[in-house]
């Protein structure tokens, strides 16, 4: 017999976005019930279910991805907190079809409240907000114009959704979290009612196998880009391709980002003055300055939206003869490395793509023993043991006022990149996802391009040149394309329901009680990490809920025995 649970808003998932929208409901006086599949603990079983099957050379394992916890992937996320431009609402050449049901103008008011759940201090993403900033640039006396160089990131605590707010979940008389919950269908009711469509309940399962069916008067999935669409996949009692396929759009636009490491620049201006590092604003968050392109620029050129930053030459390759980088890597390596940093983050950076040995890291950290020391205390300190907010990350400066660049920019939404339900099933029945993670010829050719108006810009403002440091550089950027850490795209949004899944509310079309909080309802993937924008979504869609349940104020329908 199954466990029968009614409230006002099920909420499946307790992520950032499930935690921010479970709270702000419960704020506003409405009962919630948060289901998590994971506990207060890591549990590798519980992890294993969002395995996927088969391989796909593009993609991460989702064990490095994601995490079946309270507070889901920010209990390894970086923190790096950026908003989408209002370039990414345009309708674009090159984002085909994609176009977003809403304008920028009407997310914005929502960035200083989803700062606030990040605690990343003010929505200032710009060095010329803040006078503490202002009047200095990543390489003195450049000009804003295609190319910018005032673009901020903001760095969170990093918030661990999951543990910041654990008081707060705990505490809330309204909203329970039930943990160790498998949300394994969404039950639509059979036929439509007045208004649209309706969910029945949701059906959830323990890993010993005990039941329970949830009822209530409105439903939220999530529960993260891949798992939310592999839940709608998955339910198919009266919609046989799943719920909100009904266009064929589910699973399709798979989107990550275009990270590649092909160019360094070098600075013609004093090494000293080069801003390489993070700063702190007036409240002591850390952001960082990166280059980015002018809406003016992008949609002149057709150029997806990108940023490029500088970054330390590659730690493994103990070619930089650095004790610091040498001395990192050291650390990583050793048994010790996996407490350092999220898993996928330590082996991206312990990969060389040059022969290395210990042995050359050991030389280059006994040559320097004095700043490697002196670095090891400083960092150790400031990003381990210091309470509270921790340094994101350390850079090196270099002497020959040279940086190898990251670029790190909008992944375009194609058909082909996308992923579906297999054979396959997890432990509690349901159909393992397989992806397709696909990028195209202009993903790989808008990295060069980016670098060469980079370069212009530089050249002619005479502050110095980018090189590019291979002869195939599309060559390079294909042997780089990896993703999965963002998931975009493949619950799409969209005004009308043939073109995507969910609307401009993120209700799935046609449903007038089911909604998806998650990245993948974003038809473009911008330049920018998707936990920040998705956080200023959720709060808009707890808003527009609160406010509707608090005008029904409708007496919770109890579950028919
Ligand atoms: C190593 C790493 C570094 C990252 N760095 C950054 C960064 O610097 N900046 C940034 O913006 N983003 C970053 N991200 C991405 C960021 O973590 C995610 O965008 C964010 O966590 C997504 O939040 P979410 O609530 O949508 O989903 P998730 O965090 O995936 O949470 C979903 C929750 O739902 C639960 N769940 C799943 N399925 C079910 C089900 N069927 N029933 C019940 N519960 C379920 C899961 O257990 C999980 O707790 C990083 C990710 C990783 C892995």
């Amino acid at each position: 017999m199954a466990e029968r649970l009614e409230t006002d808003v099920a909420v499946i998932g307790a992520g950032p976005a499930g935690i921010a929208i479970g709270l702000e409901l419960a704020r506003a006086g409405h009962r919630v019930i948060l289901l998590e599949s994971g506990g207060t603990h890591f549990d590798a079983e519980v992890q294993r279910l969002g395995d996927t099957a088969g391989k796909d050379p593009h993609h991460v394992e989702p064990a490095l991805a994601t995490r079946r916890q309270v507070g889901g992937a920010s209990n390894i996320w970086g923190g790096r907190c950026v908003p989408f431009d209002p370039i990414d609402f345009e309708p674009r050449p090159i984002v085909g079809d994609a176009r977003w049901p809403l304008d920028y103008e009407e997310i914005a008011p929502y960035l200083q409240r989803a700062c606030e759940w990040c605690r990343c201090g003010d929505a200032a993403f710009d060095a010329g907000q803040l006078p503490e900033l202002i009047g200095r640039s990543i390489v003195p006396g450049f000009t804003d114009g295609e190319v910018r160089a005032s673009a901020l990131e903001r760095w969170s605590l990093p918030t661990n959704f999951g543990r910041v707010y654990r008081r707060a979940l705990e505490r809330s008389p309204s909203l329970r979290l039930r943990t160790g919950l498998t949300c394994t269908e969404i039950v639509p009711k059979a036929g439509s009612c007045e208004g649209g469509r309706r969910v029945e309940h949701l059906e959830a399962r323990s890993k010993d196998g005990r039941r329970s069916q949830i009822k209530a008067a409105r439903y939220v999935v999530a529960a993260g880009g891949l798992e939310s669409t592999r839940l709608l996949f998955s339910s198919t009692r009266h919609d046989p391709d799943g719920i909100g396929n009904h266009s064929g759009h589910l699973g399709r636009w798979y989107m990550a980002h275009v990270e590649a490491r092909v160019g360094r620049v070098r600075f013609s201006t004093p090494p000293q003055q080069t801003i390489y590092d993070h700063e702190r604003d007036r409240d002591g968050v850390y952001v960082r300055r990166r280059f980015t392109f002018s809406a003016e620029a992008q949609r002149e050129l057709g150029l997806p939206n990108a940023a490029i930053w500088l970054v330390n030459p590659e730690i493994a390759d103990a070619s930089h003869g650095n004790g610091i980088l040498s001395f990192v890597y050291l650390m990583l390596i050793s048994p010790l490395g996996r407490y350092f940093v999220a898993e996928g983050i330590r082996q991206a950076h312990t990969k060389s793509s040059r022969p290395t040995t210990v042995r050359a890291h050991l030389r280059n950290v006994a040559r320097d023993i004095g700043p490697a020391s002196a670095f090891a205390a400083a960092f150790g300190y400031r990003r381990f043991l210091k309470r509270g907010r921790k340094v994101p990350g350390f850079f090196v400066p270099s002497a020959a006022n040279a940086y190898p660049l990251l670029y790190h920019g909008e992944h375009l939404p194609h058909w082909q990149s996308y992923v579906e339900p297999s054979r396959e099933r997890d432990a509690m029945g349901m159909p393992r996802l397989r992806t397709h993670l696909h990028f195209s010829d202009e993903d790989v050719g808008s990295v060069r391009r980016a670098h060469e108006l980079l370069d212009r810009s530089l050249r002619e403002q005479g502050l110095g040149e980018v090189e590019m440091l291979h002869d195939d550089v599309e060559g390079a950027v294909r042997e780089q394309l990896f993703g999965g850490y963002h998931q975009a795209g493949t619950t799409r949004m969209s005004a009308q329901a043939g073109d995507g899944v969910v609307d401009a509310n993120l209700a799935v079309h046609g449903f007038e009680d089911l909604f998806v909080a998650s990245s993948s309802t974003f038809p473009t993937s911008s330049q920018a990490n998707s936990t920040f924008m998705l956080i200023a979504f959720s709060i808009r869609l707890a808003d527009r809920l609160a406010g509707e349940l608090s005008r029904r104020r409708q007496a919770p329908v109890g579950i028919a025995a």
